[in-house]
C-alpha cells in the first residue's frame, strides 16, 4: 500500500490527494507531497512514544484528516490500527479494548478526539509551515521534512504487506461485535480486485467520495481503493445528502460508497444528479426493492455489493440494469462454495479470496479444511454468481413451514409509502413462531395502518408470510453506519406484542 502511494506521492507531489469538509461546511485540502510528508512524520513521532513495528494503536475518531494520516502511517510505520466506533460510549470502548487485551493485542498507544488536537497540531506545524505547495522548504525547518522525506523512502522498500493493518470490528448485528485482524495485503488485494471491475483503466480519472465511516470496513476501504487507483478523495466529516450532490456535480466525483438510507437520502434531495456517477457502490445490508426501482428511474449507475468485515468489503457485485436478477458476481480471485445445499441449491455460504481474514482476535472463526471461511449467510451460486437469501439465523419454522424473512421485507417494502422494514420470527404458542415485522414509513406517505399492509401482503404472500404484529414508525432504529438496528427494532417491537401469546 505505501509503496503504491510512495510511488504516486513522488511523481506527482503536488496534486491533491484528498478535501475534508468538516461538519461546519468548512473545506480544507491535501496534496500528496503533504500527506506524504505528515503521515511519515507521524509514524516517526509514534515511533519516538514505543510504537513499533508489529504494534497496534486504537483510534477513536471520526472521519478527519488525521484519520487518513494515520492509516498512511501505519503503513509507513508497519503498525497496526484498532479502529473503534467513536460513537460507542467510553465504557463500551474500554470494554473492547480490555477484551483484546485479555486476547493478547498490545495497545501500545490510542488517539482519540482529545488527543488528535494536540498530536495534529504538533506535527503539522512542524511540517506544513515548512513547506509550500510549490515545494520550497522553509531553510529552518527543512531538516525535519528531509528527515522526514528519508523515512517515508526507506519505509517504502521494507513495507511487509504482511503485517497486521487492522483489528477491524463486524457491526453487531447478530451478538457481540468480533474484532477481525486484517492485513495489508487482504486491503491491498481486496482494493484491486474491487478497482478493476469498478474502475476501469477507460476512466482517467476518478474521486471518491468517503462518506461512510472509517470504523466501517466498507468506509476503510475507500480510502485503500483510492490509494490503489492513485485517485483522489473527498472525506466528510458527517454524511448531508444536499452537501454530497452538490459536490458531485462540482467536483465531478466519480464514485461513492453508501448504504441503503444514504441512496433514499441522495433520491430523496436531488435524483437527477445520481446518474452523473460511474458508480455508487450500494452494500451493507439486502436490497431494497423500492430503492433500486428508484434509482433505476434516475438512472444511476448502482453497484449492489455483497461482502462483510471478514472479506475486507465486498467480495461480489454487479451493475443493476432493469434485467437484474439478483445475481451478485464474484469479484477476480474469489471463489464461493455452498454448504450442504437444499433443494433449490441454498446453503451456507464459504467464501475464499485475497480479501478474506485469517481470524479474529480472540481465535474464534470457522474455517473448512481448505481455507473456506464460513460465513452466517445463506445464498446460492450459479454460473460465478451469488444470490444471496438472508442471515442463515434469520429463517424461522412456522407450522412446520421454513419462513423466509427477507422476502417479506422485499414485499413490504414494495407497497407504496414503505421505505423499509424488518421481519423477524416471535414465539408463537399455536405455530411455534409468527413473522412480525417493524415498517417505516416513506416521506410524504399515505396514511398506513396496519390492516391496510396485511391487506396488501395478502395478495403477494400467502398466509403464513403475513405478519402477525406491525408497528409503524417514522424513523426505523439504525446503527452508526445505517444499518437497520435489529435489537433496538425488537426490543420497540415488543412494547406492542399481546403478551398472552408470547413464550418467552
Ligand atoms: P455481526 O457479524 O457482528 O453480527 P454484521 O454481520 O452486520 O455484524 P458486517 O460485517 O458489517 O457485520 O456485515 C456483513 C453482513 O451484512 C453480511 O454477512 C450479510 O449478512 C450482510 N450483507 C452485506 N451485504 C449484503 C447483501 N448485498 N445482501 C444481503 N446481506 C448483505
Ligand atoms: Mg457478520
Amino acid at each position: 500500500m505505501i509503496d503504491i502511494f510512495e510511488s504516486t506521492a513522488q511523481a506527482r507531489p503536488d496534486a491533491v490527494f484528498f478535501s475534508f469538509v468538516d461538519r461546519a461546511g468548512e473545506e480544507t485540502a491535501y496534496t500528496y507531497r503533504q500527506t506524504r510528508l505528515m503521515a511519515a512524520q507521524l509514524a516517526r513521532r509514534l515511533r519516538d512514544k514505543g510504537v513499533f513495528p508489529g504494534d497496534m494503536v486504537a483510534v477513536d475518531l471520526p472521519n478527519c484528516p488525521l484519520y487518513v494520516f494515520l492509516a498512511l502511517a501505519a503503513a509507513y510505520g508497519g503498525f497496526g490500527l484498532v479502529v473503534l466506533n467513536h460513537r460507542l460510549t467510553d465504557a463500551e470502548k474500554l470494554m473492547r479494548l480490555l477484551e483484546l487485551e485479555r486476547c493478547g493485542v498490545r495497545i501500545a498507544h490510542r488517539v482519540d478526539a482529545a488527543s488528535e488536537r494536540r498530536l495534529f497540531d504538533q506535527v503539522s506545524q512542524s511540517l506544513l509551515r515548512g513547506e509550500s505547495r510549490t515545494g520550497r522548504v522553509d531553510d529552518s525547518l527543512g531538516g525535519v521534512v528531509e528527515d522526514a522525506i528519508h523515512f517515508a523512502e526507506r519505509a517504502a522498500h521494507t513495507f511487509d504487506a504482511g503485517h497486521r493493518a487492522l483489528i477491524m470490528f463486524t457491526s453487531g448485528t447478530t451478538g457481540k461485535p468480533k474484532g477481525a485482524e486484517l492485513t495489508w495485503r487482504n486491503l491491498v488485494e481486496s482494493a484491486e480486485a474491487s478497482n478493476r471491475v469498478l474502475s476501469p483503466r477507460t476512466l482517467n480519472r476518478g474521486l471518491w467520495q468517503a462518506v461512510l465511516p472509517f470504523f466501517h470496513v466498507g468506509g476503510f476501504q475507500v480510502l485503500v481503493r483510492s490509494v490503489c487507483s492513485r485517485w483522489s478523495l473527498r472525506l466528510y466529516e458527517r454524511f448531508d445528502a444536499g452537501t454530497v450532490l452538490r459536490d458531485a456535480t462540482e467536483l465531478h466525483a466519480t464514485h461513492i460508497s453508501v448504504v441503503d438510507k444514504m441512496l433514499q437520502d441522495m433520491l430523496n434531495c436531488r435524483p437527477s444528479v445520481l446518474a452523473q456517477y460511474h458508480c455508487l457502490l450500494l452494500g451493507g445490508g439486502p436490497l431494497n426493492a423500492n430503492t433500486v426501482s428508484l434509482a433505476l428511474e434516475a438512472k444511476a449507475r448502482i453497484y449492489a455489493s455483497y461482502g462483510m468485515t471478514e472479506t475486507s468489503s465486498q467480495v461480489a457485485n454487479t451493475l443493476i440494469t432493469p434485467q437484474f436478477t439478483g445475481g451478485l458476481r464474484l469479484l477476480p480471485g474469489y471463489s464461493a462454495r455452498i454448504v450442504e445445499p437444499d433443494s433449490a441449491g441454498f446453503g451456507r455460504l464459504a467464501l475464499r479470496g485475497p480479501g478474506v481474514f485469517s481470524g479474529y482476535a480472540n481465535g474464534r472463526a470457522a474455517f473448512t479444511v481448505d481455507g473456506f471461511f464460513l460465513t452466517g449467510d445463506t445464498a446460492a451460486l450459479h454460473e460465478g454468481c451469488l444470490y444471496i437469501r438472508e442471515r442463515t439465523a434469520d429463517m424461522f419454522v412456522s407450522g412446520g413451514e421454513n419462513v423466509y424473512p427477507a422476502e417479506i421485507v422485499d414485499a413490504l417494502v414494495r407497497i407504496p409509502g414503505i421505505a423499509d422494514a424488518y421481519v423477524f420470527g416471535v414465539p408463537d404458542l399455536r405455530w411455534g413462531r409468527r413473522p412480525a415485522a417493524v415498517v417505516e414509513l416513506a416521506p410524504a406517505a399515505p396514511p398506513l395502518s396496519a390492516a391496510i399492509i396485511k391487506d396488501a401482503l395478502a395478495r403477494r404472500l400467502s398466509r403464513l408470510y403475513i405478519p402477525e404484529q406491525i408497528c409503524i414508525v417514522d424513523e426505523m432504529p439504525r446503527t452508526g453506519i445505517g444499518k437497520v438496528d435489529r435489537v433496538a427494532c425488537e426490543g420497540l417491537f415488543r412494547q406492542h406484542i399481546d403478551i398472552k401469546r408470547v413464550v418467552l
